[in-house]
C-alpha cells in the first residue's frame, strides 16, 4: 500500500547525497511533489528517474525531509521499536547496561541512531525525550511504549520535553510532561560523582551528558591547580576538578539559576568545601580581568551559531574569549576550549583558536584533540552530526 505515501520527486542529479545514504533532503533539491502533504507526514522520495530514495518525515523548512528508510517499508511499532533496540544494544556494548558508577547517558541521538529528529536522555530510570521533527512528535506515544518495552524495569518514567525544540509553524500545540510514569528519581551518577537534574526547567534535556569523558579528562589535570570553570551551567566540570584535587575552583555563569544548580551540586559531592566559589557574572565582563589567577581555565560556551548566517559573529566570539584566556592564564597553563555549534566545523574552530593564541603570542601546544562521546554517536553518513570540537592546550 505504498500509495498512500506522498511521494516528493528530487531534481535531476539532487539525489546523490541520498544514494549515499544522507538522511537529510533540503527544499531546494525537490522538483514537484504528488499529493497531500501536512508537516509531520510520512512521504516516499524519489529520484527524477523515478528511483525509489528513501522514506522520511515531511517538515516545513529547510531541512523537508528527514529519512527515517532507504528501504521501501511501512513504519509500524515494531518498526520503531527495532530502531529503539538497536540504539539500546549499541548502549550495552559501551556498558551503559552495567555501569554502577554512570546511570546517566544518551540512548538516542537523532540521525546517529537513524533516528532523525529524536533524541532521548537516560536519567537513572527516566528517559527524557526531545522532538526536533513534527513527524517523531506525532507518534510520540509510540516511541514512549517502545522505550518501556525495549528497556523494561530499568526504564521508570518517560518525560517529553518538545515544546521548545519543535518547529513553532506547526499545527501543534506541544505541551511538555511524562508520557509513562511520574516523576522519579533525579539524582544521577556519573563517574561516580553526584548530580542533581531538573529535566523540567533545565536547558536541553536537563544535562549536557556530551561532556562526560572531557569532564574525567579535566580531572586529570586538575591537580593542585587553581581552576576557572567559565559557562559552567551545573557546575560538571567544577566538581571533576575538585575530584581531582584541584587547589581552588571558581564557576562563573550568566545565569543565577545555573549558579543555584552548581551549588547544590557541589554540596552533593563536597559539602563545606572552602575550595570552590560560584559567581554570576558574563563571561565577557569576567575574561577582562583575570590576569595570573588561573592555570585551568574551561570554556564551554553556549552555541555561539544555530545557523549559518551567524558564524562570522560566532567565530569572533570564539575568537576574544579564547584571546583574553590566553593572554592571561598563567604560565604552565592548560586550557580547555570548546564549541558545540554544529554549523563551526572543526577546521573553523580550529582556526578561531589559533589565531586567538597568535593574538596572545605565547607558546602553545595541543594535548588533546576532543569530540562527543560513544553514546552521541556519528553516522558515517551524516558528518554534520559531529557537532562537539574541543582543543586542550599547554601554554607555556
Ligand atoms: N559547561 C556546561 C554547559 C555549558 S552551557 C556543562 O558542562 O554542563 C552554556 C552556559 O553558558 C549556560 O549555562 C548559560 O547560562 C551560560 N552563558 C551563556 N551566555 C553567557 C555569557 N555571556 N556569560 C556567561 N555565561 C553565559
Amino acid at each position: 500500500m505504498a500509495e498512500g505515501f506522498t511521494k516528493i520527486v528530487l531534481k535531476s542529479g539532487k539525489d546523490q547525497s541520498l544514494k549515499r545514504f544522507h538522511p537529510w533532503v533540503f527544499s531546494g533539491a525537490i522538483k514537484k511533489t504528488y499529493g497531500p502533504l501536512n508537516e509531520g507526514d510520512l512521504v516516499e522520495v524519489f529520484s527524477n528517474k523515478d528511483e525509489f530514495l528513501g522514506l522520511g518525515h515531511y517538515q516545513i523548512g529547510s531541512i523537508t525531509v528527514r529519512i527515517v528508510s532507504f528501504e521501501k517499508t511501512e513504519p509500524d511499532f515494531d518498526f520503531w521499536k527495532t530502531k529503539i533496540q538497536k540504539a539500546w544494544d549499541y548502549r550495552k556494548t559501551l556498558g551503559f547496561d552495567q555501569n554502577e558508577k554512570t546511570n546517566v547517558f544518551r540512548l538516542i541521538h537523532a540521525e546517529g541512531d537513524g533516528l532523525p529528529g529524536l533524541i532521548v536522555d537516560f536519567y537513572n530510570g527516566t528517559a527524557v525525550m526531545q522532538m526536533h521533527s513534527v513527524g517523531m512528535f506525532l507518534i510520540r506515544e509510540e516511541l514512549a511504549k517502545a522505550l518501556k518495552e525495549v528497556l523494561g524495569d530499568r526504564l521508570k518514567a518517560v518525560y517529553d520535553k518538545s515544546a521548545k525544540t519543535l518547529p513553532n509553524k506547526a499545527a501543534i500545540e506541544p505541551e511538555d510532561g511524562y508520557l509513562v510514569g511520574e516523576k522519579a528519581e533525579n539524582e544521577v551518577l556519573e563517574y561516580g560523582l553526584k548530580f542533581n537534574i531538573d529535566w523540567v526547567t533545565g536547558q536541553k534535556t536537563g544535562f549536557f551528558i556530551d561532556q562526560r569523558e572531557n569532564r574525567w579528562l579535566v580531572q586529570k589535570y586538575a591537580e593542585n591547580r587553581d581552576v576557572l570553570n567559565m559557562f559552567g551551567y551545573t557546575g560538571g566540570f567544577s566538581i571533576y576538578a575538585m575530584q581531582g584535587e584541584a587547589k581552588t575552583v571558581h564557576s562563573v555563569d550568566a545565569s543565577a539559576k545555573a549558579i543555584d544548580l552548581t551549588n547544590g551540586n557541589v554540596a552533593l559531592n563536597f559539602p563545606d568545601d572552602p575550595r570552590h566559589e560560584a559567581f554570576t557574572a558574563d563571561a565577557f565582563e569576567y575574561l577582562k580581568d583575570i590576569q595570573d589567577k588561573y592555570d585551568l581555565i574551561i570554556l564551554d560556551p553556549p552555541a555561539f551559531a544555530k545557523h549559518r548566517s551567524s558564524m562570522h559573529q560566532a567565530l569572533q566570539g570564539y575568537k576574544r574569549i579564547n584571546t583574553r584566556a590566553f593572554e592571561q592564564i598563567r604560565s604552565g597553563g592548560i586550557l580547555f576550549t570548546f564549541s558545540c555549534s554544529q554549523v563551526i566545523s572543526k577546521d573553523r574552530f580550529r582556526e578561531a583558536v589559533f589565531s586567538a593564541a597568535a593574538i596572545s603570542g605565547r607558546t602553545v601546544r595541543i594535548l588533546h584533540q576532543l569530540t562527543q562521546p560513544s553514546d552521541h554517536p556519528v553516522n558515517i553518513y551524516h558528518p554534520e552530526g559531529e557537532y562537539l570540537k574541543g582543543l586542550v592546550l599547554y601554554v607555556e
